[in-house]
């Protein structure tokens, strides 16, 4: 699959593969296409040059959007070392479906990347392709999870970094990022006015914002995600997806990924149902879906899940043509609900989540309640960062017994289950 040029998802008006994001026509966003060749290739040898890859995303070098170039003996080019990213676990929960009386569900725990979260992944792709289009300096808007990812890559790569947070973001977050070397930019007001100022410095510098001016890159790196859980499940697609919404960008492209395998007949079969996972305190596209309706209502977010707080998603009217024409849905949840999605898997499966995760899980027990999931359908509960990310949110949700250091004091002070 060679990658072709940059195509506007409304006019369809074509671009050359370079840092461009929006359509001079029409204003539309800018996505990645490829020169298909549907059903030509030997599928065998094909699985087995993905098999032969390396355990990182750049596997799937073959459907990113990079010039790249032959593959040297070790399989891959200079401009791909970096930090690896992908290659997550994807683990049986039979503990979590039990509890939720469905028989199959898989949870793919992308905590398990360089920086704890599926940014990795995306950030990955952008600076790889930042580098072949001769950048030097690499920069994102954010609030706390991208910083990180853009730092820590920028890092391994040698680039200069600059990150643009709000003045106020956890301290936890600022810690995590500027170890790493980034030139930190706390800017005063809220996630929305960080975005405009970099959007600005975006025309005036020669930077490669990742998910600004190279977001079309960037964003074809979430598809990695589906790669994986189709070859991790045996090149067999799921029957569902549950997958937290933020700009829509990952819940899209997940799709996109497993369609494109698809095409090429890698995989069979229909696209899983695919259900979006939001925050009621900022759940825009879920209101549009529970409205029906095509396009999305701007909101001020205020949600624990700080990480999918985005009140205007770019992406906001795919993820909803996605859901419904999958037979999909999106669906929000309360930050009660959220923090109790977080303990549910913590306890069940030993996963500890961010909490998009526990966005995803919260959304995932509501829809078993609701019956909407067939007791035999296999599901992939996608779970996006680490818990460290966001211990505030936990707090509280348990008691530590403190005892002095005496047999007595322990018999006395813990309750237990097991007899002695
Ligand atoms: C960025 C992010 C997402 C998804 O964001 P989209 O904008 O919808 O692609 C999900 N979870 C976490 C933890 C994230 O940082
Ligand atoms: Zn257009």
């Amino acid at each position: 699959m060679a990658v072709s040029h940059l195509e506007c998802r409304e006019c369809k008006a074509q671009y050359p593969l370079e840092a461009l994001y929006v359509c001079e026509q029409c204003f539309g966003p800018l996505e990645v296409a490829y020169d298909r060749e549907d059903g030509h290739r030997d599928l065998g040898e094909l699985r087995r040059r993905i098999q032969g890859g390396p355990q990182n995303i750049w596997r799937y070098a073959d459907f990113l959007p990079l010039a790249g170039g032959p593959p040297g003996p070790s399989g891959r080019l200079a401009s791909r070392v970096g930090l690896p990213a992908g290659c997550t676990p994807l683990i049986r929960a039979d503990r979590l479906a039990k509890r939720l009386g469905l028989r199959e569900v898989w949870v793919k725990n992308d905590a398990a990347n360089p920086t704890h979260s599926f940014k990795d992944r995306v950030v990955s792709v952008a600076v790889t392709r930042a580098r072949e289009l001769g950048f030097e300096t690499i920069a994102c808007d954010s609030t706390g999870i991208l910083a990180n990812s853009v730092a820590a890559h920028g890092a391994a790569l040698g680039l200069e970094s600059f990150v643009f947070i709000p003045a106020d973001l956890e301290e936890q977050k600022v810690l995590a990022t500027g170890i790493y070397g980034a030139t930190v930019v706390g800017v005063e007001g809220n996630y929305d006015d960080v975005n405009r100022l970099c959007t600005e410095l975006c025309a005036e510098r020669d930077w490669a914002f990742v998910n600004i001016n190279l977001r079309p890159y960037y964003a074809e790196g979430s598809k990695t995600l589906a790669f994986e859980i189709a070859e991790q499940l045996g090149w067999e697609l799921p029957d569902r997806c549950v997958v937290p919404v933020a700009s829509g960008s990952l819940f899209t492209k997940i799709a996109k990924g497993f369609d494109e395998w698809r095409a090429l007949g890698l995989l069979e079969g229909e696209l899983p149902r695919m259900n979006g996972a939001q925050a009621e305190g900022c759940s825009p596209v879920a209101s549009a879906f529970a409205e029906g309706h095509d396009v999305c209502r701007p909101v001020k977010p205020s949600t624990i899940a700080k990480s999918l707080a985005i009140g205007n998603p770019a992406d906001g009217p795919y993820a909803l043509d996605l859901a419904r024409r999958t037979g999909g849905s999106v669906d929000a949840v309360s930050d009660e609900e959220i923090r109790a999605g977080i303990a549910l898997l913590a306890e069940t499966t030993g996963v500890f989540t961010e909490t998009a995760g526990g966005v995803t899980t919260a959304v995932l027990a509501k829809l078993a309640e609701r019956g909407d999931i067939d007791p035999d359908e296999r599901v992939v509960l996608v779970i996006t960062g680490e818990g460290l990310k966001t211990l505030d949110a936990v707090r509280g949700t348990f008691e530590t017994h403190t005892i002095a250091p005496t047999v007595e004091a322990f018999q006395d002070g813990v309750p237990q289950t097991v007899a002695v």
